[in-house]
């Protein structure tokens, strides 16, 4: 059977894969061990050992199975193609539809979403916004186009610590507000959104966003590992101010805060709690919503009140990208990981 773009899209609208990256150089000169082996197209291996042993036998493995994993030589494109592509045409149906990047700080979330980091520069024309971006404009000249009077428009801002901030108006450091506006949607108050008309004006709003985030940098102290960075992009019909399909790619804070509330200083262990906290309502919105659960607890943070509509409406798809590191030593963060996204499905 052959397996099209479209990729294995369940009825749930739900779909959770895994991207596997390569041991980074200094795992490599650290003689770190890859434990994490993948069976295509969709189990994973996590093999356990023994911590403080490494040659020690392999003790016990975990398998997991998802709905697709990516090895560490699949490219950007790869993962596109079976992740946010096939949410595409569900935007242009009208539909509501969002990619989420999870995963530790240094896994790969940038990396995939916002483009690779070449130095100082971060190749934002191999990113999957971008890539996103551009199968919308190719689906907009499609000759038999049903959708040709749409525009499109595009928002990128961050959420830090409960706070949401505009990243295409990096002039502007005041927080915004959220309001439901007159047509029952969930609105950012004043957050610029920029009309679009092809891809090349996309990779200039992505750069000016991601100047604004300060990337590059993988310290988990960094402001961007502990903030989600939003990039909506918007079709509305040219006579209606109501959206009527958006498409959000989320570049997740990172998880390990979860799980890491040791620290003394206190601005830090608020920032924890909040992260920590909207992972998990994020988890239970995703997971209500697959289970078409009435209740879907979305006011109970930031992400999730932004994120509504795509959560209560009945014209949603989510795909979430969980990113692991393969080493030994990340395994820990690496299973909390996996666990999460298996909780997901
Ligand atoms: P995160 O955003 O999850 O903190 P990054 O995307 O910044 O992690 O990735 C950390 C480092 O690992 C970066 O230097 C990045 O280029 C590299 N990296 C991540 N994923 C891959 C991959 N699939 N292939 C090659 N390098 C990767
Ligand atoms: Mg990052």
């Amino acid at each position: 059977v052959a397996v099209g773009l479209s990729g294995p899209m369940k009825a749930s609208g739900i779909m959770v894969c895994v991207r596997k990256r390569p041991l980074n150089p200094k795992e490599l000169a650290a003689r770190e061990l890859d434990v994490i082996s993948l069976q295509p197209p969709n189990m994973l291996v996590a093999h356990a050992m023994r911590p403080h042993v490494y040659r020690d036998p392999i003790l016990h493995n975990q398998n997991f199975r998802f709905d697709r994993v990516f090895d560490e030589d699949c490219s950007n494109a790869g993962v596109f193609n079976y992740t946010a592509r096939p949410l595409i045409r569900h935007i242009f149906e009208g539909g509501w539809a969002t990619c989420f990047a999870y995963g530790q700080t240094g896994s790969g979330k940038t990396h995939t979403m916002g483009g690779v980091v070449e130095g100082r520069n971060q190749n934002v024309m191999d990113s999957i916004y971008a890539m996103a971006a551009s199968e919308v404009f190719s689906i907009l000249q499609e000759p038999e186009s049903a959708q040709r009077n749409l525009r499109v428009g595009c928002s990128f801002f961050e959420i830090y610590n409960t706070k949401i901030y505009d990243l295409l108006s990096p002039g502007n450091k005041q927080p915004l507000r959220m309001q439901e506006n007159c047509q029952h949607q969930m609105e950012v108050m004043d957050l610029r959104e920029c009309p679009t008309s092809g891809t090349a004006e996309v990779l200039a709003l992505l750069n000016t966003g991601n100047g604004a985030r300060a990337l590059g940098k993988t310290s988990a102290n960094e402001k961007s590992s502990r903030s989600h960075a939003i990039f909506q992009i918007v079709l509305r019909s040219a006579n209606s101010q109501k959206a009527y399909g958006k498409f959000s790619l989320i570049d997740l804070a990172g998880s390990e805060r979860a799980a890491d509330n040791s620290s003394s200083d206190s601005q830090t262990c608020t920032e924890s709690a909040e992260i920590n906290k909207s992972l998990l309502v994020l988890k239970e919105c995703i997971h209500a919503m697959g289970r078409n659960d009435p209740y879907i607890p979305f006011r109970d943070c930031k992400l999730t009140q932004v994120l509504r509509d795509s959560f209560i409406g009945k014209n949603v798809k989510t795909c979430m990208i969980a990113t692991i590191a393969p080493g030994m030593r990340s395994v820990n963060s690496t299973l909390n990981t996996l666990r999460y996204a298996n909780r997901v499905k």
